[in-house]
């Protein structure tokens, strides 16, 4: 039987905008991926869904589909894991409360990491403010923008090579739930989990196959394997694990605008993907521009 509401591709399922960590507003997004040829795009802020609004406004305006989401940060053994979430309830009271945590949680990891800086580089909180947008979800991108202001790095990369590098001595972890219990909370919203970018080289260790069958019990149900992050070696991996669990497999660009070299759809979703996650949500509904 066909779908009743396939959505048109090309879809980019992961992207950020200033009401995280990248540089173009949920309107100026929405309006790039319609330029960039994109059929769907989801929106993945970290931590927050405060943009979906704006985004929701703009998508119909320029005619691209558009997946409201987020990109959720968890944590395993140390293991900082992010987990993609689509069509929730963003009115859910327990994901509100976590997100909510992680938020207040980032902002005072980030002070105390400017506090570790400020010991060797002249630098302040008031330049990290100065590099968000009000209410936004602050992370390290926005200190890096703050020392490339001040001139002591050339640009974000250059600052994560370097002083914002997880063993330069001043960077500290960022509190998030285990990803079981986000991953039980993303469906108690009626939204799908997918892990993002699961087997990155750069990122560490990848995570053992015991604990993503428990991810599967508690009810993820894809990986991200299209991002240029994840190594050669590590998709075979995923592929097979995919293979062995019945996971979906996901494309996407981790768009941050000018704040990364990623462009809008240089890995996409196939359709058939995006409808599987789209009949599996039961928390919102995608827009459908058409
Ligand atoms: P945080 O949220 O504070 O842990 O910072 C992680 C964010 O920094 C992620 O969203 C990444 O997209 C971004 N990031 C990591 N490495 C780089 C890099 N080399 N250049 C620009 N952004 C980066
Ligand atoms: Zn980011
Ligand atoms: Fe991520
Ligand atoms: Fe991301």
């Amino acid at each position: 039987m066909p779908l009743q509401s396939s959505l048109r591709g090309p879809a980019d399922l992961h992207t950020h905008s200033s009401i995280s960590d990248g540089t173009e507003t949920p309107g100026e997004l929405v309006r790039a991926a319609a330029a960039a040829g994109l059929g769907t795009v989801a929106l993945t802020d970290h931590d927050t869904t405060a943009g979906w609004p704006e985004a929701m406004v703009a998508a119909p305006e320029v005619g691209v589909n558009l997946i409201p989401g987020m990109e959720l940060s968890t944590r395993h053994n140390g293991m900082s894991v992010h987990m993609l979430a689509y069509l929730f309830d963003p009115s859910n009271p327990a994901l509100l409360a976590e997100t909510e945590r992680i938020r207040v949680a980032r902002k005072t990891r980030a002070a105390e990491i400017v506090e570790n800086i400020r010991v060797d580089y002249d630098l302040t909180w008031e330049d990290v403010l100065a590099q968000t947008t009000s209410g936004a979800s602050i992370g390290r991108p926005h200190i890096a923008d703050a020392l490339v202001a001040r001139g002591h790095s050339t640009d974000r990369s250059a600052a994560f090579d370097t002083i914002l590098h997880p063993r330069s001595g001043y960077i500290i972890p960022l509190y998030a739930p285990d990803p079981i219990v986000a991953i039980r909370m993303i469906r108690e919203a009626g939204g799908v989990p997918v892990i993002a970018h699961p087997a990155t080289g750069t990122r560490g260790r990848l995570i053992p196959e015991d604990v993503v069958a428990e991810m599967v019990e508690a009810g993820l149900f894809g990986m991200e394997i299209d991002h240029r992050e994840n190594t050669p070696e590590g998709k075979s991996w995923l592929r097979a694990l995919a293979a062995r669990y019945n996971l979906v497999l996901t494309g996407s660009s981790d768009y941050h605008g000018a704040g990364k070299p990623n462009r809008l759809g240089e890995n996409t979703t196939p359709s058939a993907v995006v409808d599987a996650i789209v009949s599996e949500a039961t928390g919102f509904a995608p827009i459908i521009a058409g």
